[in-house]
């Protein structure tokens, strides 16, 4: 069995992100050699998600507002965990979007749906932080 391990680093102009990641991890997959197999891609950090869906600019701007209802920015003193930080509204909107993904990898590419796509969803950002690819397979 082959195993391929990569870090990709994202940063953010903005608080809050959502970047299509599916060129990095298809180039992870042509790096890795391996056809048949399974991938996971996680963020690494608990602010951060990675998850799939349409890449439409409308469904986007629907999921901001939609997590905006759920979890609010501000104010910030909504939030217990806001004492020495302003990210309580990360942590929750990282953990309804999911912190990763499982990919089918057959006859060496990604084994998506028609419509899916590998986002990275930032939440609490302008700094740098890590998504995990791992494969393995044959
Ligand atoms: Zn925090």
């Amino acid at each position: 069995m082959k195993s391929y391990r990569k870090e990709l680093w994202f940063s953010t102009n903005k608080r809050r992100e959502f970047i299509n990641i599916t060129p990095q991890v298809q180039k992870c997959l042509a790096e890795s050699g391996i056809k048949e197999g399974l991938l996971l891609c996680n963020a690494m950090h608990i602010t951060a998600s990675v998850f799939i869906n349409d890449d439409e600019p409308g469904l986007h701007n629907d999921f901001e507002k939609w997590l905006e209802k759920l979890a609010p920015e501000k104010p910030y003193n909504l939030y217990m965990h806001n004492g020495y930080e302003d990210n309580a509204d990360a942590h929750l909107k990282r953990t309804i979007m999911g912190r990763e993904v499982v990919v089918a990898i057959t006859d060496g590419r990604l084994d998506l749906g028609t419509w899916e796509q590998i986002f990275y969803g930032e939440f609490d950002g302008m700094r740098k932080k890590r998504v995990l690819v791992k494969i393995i397979g044959e």
